[in-house]
């Protein structure tokens, strides 16, 4: 299987300028994001990794999870995943295209292993 088969170069051109587009705009909301505790164990002590497209990533002082923080409120990640042309993409066209060889090439393996697990003692 190749790459292509399952993400069609053009289509991840498209679906990247938008997912760009989709993270522009929740970045201008950046005076609404909040500081949080790390999502692992719920440390507030943590340091600064680095900076990827406009989000801040830090590690948390205690198991070392790495988060963006701040980071949108519940509001703003509602309102991201339930517009974001990027993702709408991705499941409309990407993943319908997709779908066939992805259900041949991953899919049926997987399910053929697991019922080899299940059936070979
Ligand atoms: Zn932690």
């Amino acid at each position: 299987m190749r790459e292509e088969n399952i993400r069609p170069e053009h289509m991840m051109q498209e679906c990247a300028v938008l997912l760009s587009q989709d993270r522009a705009e929740l970045l201008e909301w950046r005076g609404k994001f909040v500081m949080v505790s790390c999502p692992a164990c719920g440390c507030f002590e943590y340091k600064a990794v680095f900076t990827k497209e406009g989000f801040h990533f830090v590690s948390c002082n205690n198991c070392q999870t790495v988060f963006i923080n701040p980071r949108p409120d519940g509001a703003l990640l509602e309102q991201y995943y339930n517009n974001a042309r990027g993702l709408a993409y991705w499941n409309e066209q990407i993943f319908p295209t997709s779908e066939p060889v992805r259900r041949e090439l991953i899919f049926r393996p997987r399910a053929s292993r697991v019922i080899e697990l299940c059936t070979n003692k």
